[in-house]
This record gives C-alpha cells, sequence and structure tokens, in this order.
C-alpha cells in the first residue's frame, strides 16, 4: 500500500510533530494537524467561540469544530498522518465513522521529559518547523535569530495540558489497546531512533 492512513497518538511534546513530518515525507502522505490548522484560525468565530479562548486556556477546542477540520482534510487526502487528532472518545468515535486506519501508533514519553521538551520548543515562521533550544537548535544563524515560542508552551500551560492529556485523551489509546491495534513506541529515544521504530511499525502493518 503506497499511501498509509495513520494515527499518531502522544501526549503533547511527545514528538508527534516531528516525526508526523518523517512520516509525510516517507510515505508521501499528507500531514494533518489539528493544533497547526486551530493556530491558523485562532479567532474564526464559531458557534462556541474563536479557537483561542480554548487553546489559551489550555482545553480541548469543541469537537464539531476540529471533527470538521478533518473531516475536510481527509476528504482531500489519500494517504495520511494524524497528529493531535482524535484528541478523546468522542472524536475517536467520529473518526471511525468517516474513515478506516492502517496503523495506530503511541509515542510513549515520561511526564518530565514531555515539560522539558515542551519549555524548549522553538518554531520557525516561515516554514513551520519544529526546533529545540537544546535538543536540535537550527544551524543556520539567521533561522535561530527568527525562531518564536508557542503561547501555550510555558512550563504552567505544559502541565495543564499533560493534566487534558491524561484526562481526556489517554481514554483513546486504551480504546485502540483494547482492540490489538495500538503499537506502542518508546518516544524518549533520539529523534533518529524514535523514527526507525516508527517506520518499522508502519511497514509491519502495511505488509499484515
Ligand atoms: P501539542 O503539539 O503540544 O500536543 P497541539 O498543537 O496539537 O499541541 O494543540 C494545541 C492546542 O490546540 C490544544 O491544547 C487544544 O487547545 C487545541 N487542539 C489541537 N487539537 C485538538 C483536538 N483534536 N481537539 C480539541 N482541541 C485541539
Ligand atoms: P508534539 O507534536 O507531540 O507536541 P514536537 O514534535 O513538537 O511534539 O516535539 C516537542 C519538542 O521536542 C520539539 O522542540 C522537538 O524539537 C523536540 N523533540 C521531538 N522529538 C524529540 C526526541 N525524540 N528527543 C528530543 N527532543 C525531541
Amino acid at each position: 500500500m503506497a499511501t498509509p492512513r495513520i494515527m499518531l497518538l502522544g501526549a503533547p511534546g511527545a514528538g508527534k510533530g516531528t516525526q508526523s513530518a518523517n512520516l509525510a515525507d516517507h510515505y508521501g502522505i499528507d500531514h494533518i494537524t489539528t493544533g497547526d490548522a486551530l493556530r491558523a484560525n485562532k479567532d474564526m468565530e464559531t458557534e462556541y467561540g474563536t479557537p483561542r479562548e480554548f487553546m489559551e486556556a489550555g482545553e480541548l477546542v469543541p469537537d464539531p469544530v476540529v471533527n470538521e477540520i478533518v473531516e475536510a482534510a481527509i476528504d482531500e487526502a489519500d494517504g495520511f498522518v494524524l497528529d493531535g487528532y482524535p484528541r478523546n472518545r468522542s472524536q475517536a468515535e467520529y473518526l471511525e465513522s468517516i474513515t478506516d486506519l492502517d496503523a495506530v501508533l503511541y509515542l510513549e514519553v515520561s511526564d518530565e521529559e514531555l515539560i522539558h521538551r515542551i519549555a524548549g520548543r522553538r518554531l520557525d515562521p516561515e516554514t513551520n518547523d519544529v526546533y529545540h533550544v537544546e535538543y536540535n537548535p537550527p544551524e543556520d544563524p539567521a533561522v535561530e535569530d527568527r525562531l518564536v515560542q508557542r503561547d501555550d508552551d510555558t512550563e504552567e500551560m505544559a502541565q495543564e495540558r499533560i493534566g487534558v492529556f491524561k484526562e481526556s485523551t489517554l481514554p483513546v489509546v486504551e480504546h485502540f489497546d483494547a482492540t490489538g491495534d495500538l503499537v506502542r513506541i518508546d518516544g524518549e529515544q533520539s529523534p533518529a531512533a524514535v523514527w526507525s521504530d516508527v517506520r518499522a511499525a508502519v511497514d509491519a502493518a502495511i505488509d499484515a
């Protein structure tokens, strides 16, 4: 299968964006990320208010808003990697009603490491590439000069979002674990070692 449909689960800071970029490149599939889509539409008026109000509080944006974004993106994609969606059982049920998946992966990382990764995360506003002040600084000083930090990447907000992950998203992990579809990946390794495990898991799922 040339164009796999992949779900990549993991807490905030687990490395979903980093590994999704690898997956999109390697398999030639779309990278569907609700976080980026919402950040680009923070002030969009919806019947629930704007995404900004929820994002700045570290809370989940209401399901109908994200479900609509994902359904439109899936309709246009051949294969895809879902990054940051689904984040609760209701989104997972919606997803299962609109598409089938070939692989479900879960990046496991300790809370302490998640906080360290989130606090040091920086974005290049021109390319949307993700860096880390310590683990993955840019080589080009011009890129380094323009890096920005996300508003919600403070240590306090990171704690809040990890709490939301445990309460709302871990049940999704447990659901796919129970159906036998989930592959756990040690996300605490180097980015290259994580990528090697991620690719092996997808290749195994495609061949199965
Ligand atoms: P991270 O990469 O740190 O996990 P994201 O960029 O995926 O963070 O998400 C940032 C914020 O966007 C979340 O805290 C939440 O407010 C909102 N968000 C992203 N995806 C979803 C989703 N599937 N459902 C609800 N809210 C979401
Ligand atoms: P997520 O999308 O799950 O929130 P990111 O891919 O944005 O996670 O990664 C969070 C931060 O940690 C970024 O600064 C990224 O450069 C860094 N990072 C990602 N994977 C690793 C890894 N395996 N080891 C160390 N740092 C990593």
